[in-house]
């Protein structure tokens, strides 16, 4: 089980490009899964947080960022074109899908986005939670 928070030591090193995010469990999230990262414990496609977009990575799947052929992220090897990822912040749904073809490329790539992505989605909720509970206390 990882820590939810990150320590002095991560804080110091990756804390200052998230320092005016409103959500902190979200920077919290980024800063744990930079340091993750660098200690080589995550891939970067592991990650439910988005370093570049410093997003849940389900709110920043649909830019044209997270297209990457290569790996066969929200990508169709057999169209060769574009996958594109429908999420249902109400039902918790993520689906992937090709633009050409309309079927969702089975492969690790497209679990992965899968798995990711409803972490995420997940966490997010989560966090919403929390911050509407410390509002209600507060008034
Ligand atoms: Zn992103
Ligand atoms: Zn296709």
């Amino acid at each position: 089980m990882r820590p939810s928070r990150p320590g002095p030591a991560e804080l110091l090193q990756f804390g200052e490009r998230y320092a005016d995010l409103h959500d902190r469990r979200l920077a919290d999230t980024l800063i744990l899964e930079d340091a993750a990262e660098e200690r080589e414990e995550i891939s970067a496609l592991d990650r439910i947080s988005c370093h570049v977009h410093r997003r849940w990575v389900h709110e920043c799947i649909s830019s044209p960022t997270h297209v990457i052929a290569v790996t066969g992220h929200r990508w169709c090897r057999r169209c060769e074109a574009e996958a594109s990822v429908a999420v249902d912040e109400v039902s918790g749904s993520v689906n992937v899908v090709c633009t050409r073809c309309g079927r969702a490329p089975d492969t690790a790539a497209t679990r992965q986005i899968l798995r990711t992505c409803r972490a995420s989605l997940a966490a997010a909720l989560e966090s919403r939670r929390a911050r509407a509970e410390v509002c209600a206390l507060a008034a």
